[in-house]
């Protein structure tokens, strides 16, 4: 029987409510399924670590995670520690070293969940957000002096190198033209940032003459966002920047019905080391504790865990267990306008899956 060893890290808040639950169906899967089972490693790296240790993790921690076939992250934050510490101290130490350079958000309206935008129905937004994970605007190349002081300068340097570029750009066609439409977007800010992004525009008309099955075009980002709410409809696939994909893969969270329902993953294409699997939203401080988080976006992103690990069928069986769950709005939980609790939705979901006659 095939196994998968798989590190779950629950992280800050909402965190560890939302992996108890992924856990709980991934189990459920495994059980379900009969052809793969799964050795599920607990790790209490986040904020309390910190209040205790004073680092997020273990110096060594990204070397501990490597035996593992991939990871379940929650989320990092907590309000008395700021969120950059939190952020680099944990999610972006474990993404960086162990080169998760794609990261993969899909967007699509669930059956049962009402998008923002009243003039689309659902197959009409169906996306997939390639976000550049590796370097860029979030390269923590940068610093300041003169702290405090009236001359005090701050940079934040965005690094773009060619081979990075062109491995996410790479990634983005191969995954369009996996895609039934064959779609990619690149979006960039090429008109006012005049080195990097004109680079990137370059780079992707190179790698397109290896895709010829794949229609591309090219946008700015302001435009883009736009677009995304003017005509979802002509969107398929879209790749962008570290932090214009971050704010881009928010707004598609909201137009998809909910932040508690969008998914992500952390994909070393490679696969030298784990890719990490984790909901889009933080730690959500003010329904921490409360039973009310909305578990979707981890069951999602647990699918694609699953999938990444080449268990296609057990993926698609979650799936199909996640909507009909979702179709019922007496399983939805507030933030999508429901009275549900995280308990009531992960026991639905299993049993949608137990029942499964597929
Ligand atoms: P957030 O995603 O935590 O919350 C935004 C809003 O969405 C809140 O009203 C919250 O209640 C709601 N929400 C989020 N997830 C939900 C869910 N599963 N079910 C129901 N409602 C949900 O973003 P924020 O408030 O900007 O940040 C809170 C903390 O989380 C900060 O410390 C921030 O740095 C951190 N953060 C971490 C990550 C991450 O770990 N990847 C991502 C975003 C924010
Ligand atoms: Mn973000």
């Amino acid at each position: 029987m095939r196994s998968y060893k798989i590190a779950a890290m629950g992280g800050d808040g909402i965190g560890p409510e939302v992996v108890e639950a992924g856990v709980q169906v991934l189990k459920t899967c495994a059980e379900r399924d009969g052809g793969f089972t799964l050795d599920v490693q607990d790790f209490d790296w986040g904020s309390d670590y910190y209040r205790t240790h004073g680092v997020m993790m273990p110096a060594d921690g990204a070397e501990q995670l490597r035996q593992f076939d991939a990871i379940l992250f929650g989320a990092v934050g907590a309000p008395d520690i700021p969120d950059h510490i939190t952020l680099w101290g944990l999610r972006l130490s474990i993404c960086q070293p162990l080169d998760q350079y794609a990261n993969v958000r899909p967007t699509r309206i669930l059956p049962g969940i009402t998008s923002p935008l009243r003039h689309v129905s659902g197959p009409e937004l169906d996306w997939v957000i390639v976000r550049e994970n590796s370097e860029g605007e979030y390269s923590g190349v940068g610093g300041r002096v003169h702290k405090g002081l009236p001359i005090e300068v701050a940079q934040d340097v965005s690094v773009m190198t060619r081979a990075g570029v062109q491995r996410i750009i790479r990634y983005a066609f191969r995954l369009a033209q996996s895609r039934p439409r064959k779609l990619l977007t690149v979006v960039t800010k090429s008109n006012a940032q005049r080195h990097a992004m004109v680079m990137w525009d370059e780079i992707a008309a190179e790698v397109a003459q290896e895709f010829p099955d794949v229609t591309w075009d090219k946008m700015l980002v302001d435009a883009m966002t736009m677009r995304m709410v003017m005509k979802p409809q002509t969107l398929d696939t879209i790749v962008a920047t570290n932090l214009h994909a971050d704010i881009l893969s928010d707004l598609a969270a909201a137009l998809a019905g909910s932040l508690g329902i969008a998914p992500t993953a952390n994909i070393n294409p490679e696969r030298d080391a784990p890719s990490m699997f984790e909901p889009i939203h933080g730690s959500a401080f003010d329904i921490t504790g409360k039973g009310i988080a909305n578990p979707v976006a981890t069951f999602w992103t647990a699918a694609m865990m699953l999938e990444h690990l080449g268990e296609k069928p057990a993926a698609d069986r979650l799936m199909r267990a996640v909507e009909r769950v979702t179709a019922d709005p007496a399983l939805h939980t507030p933030d999508l306008g429901g009275k549900a609790t995280t308990r009531q939705v992960t026991d639905a979901v299993c049993e949608a899956l137990r029942r499964a006659n597929d």
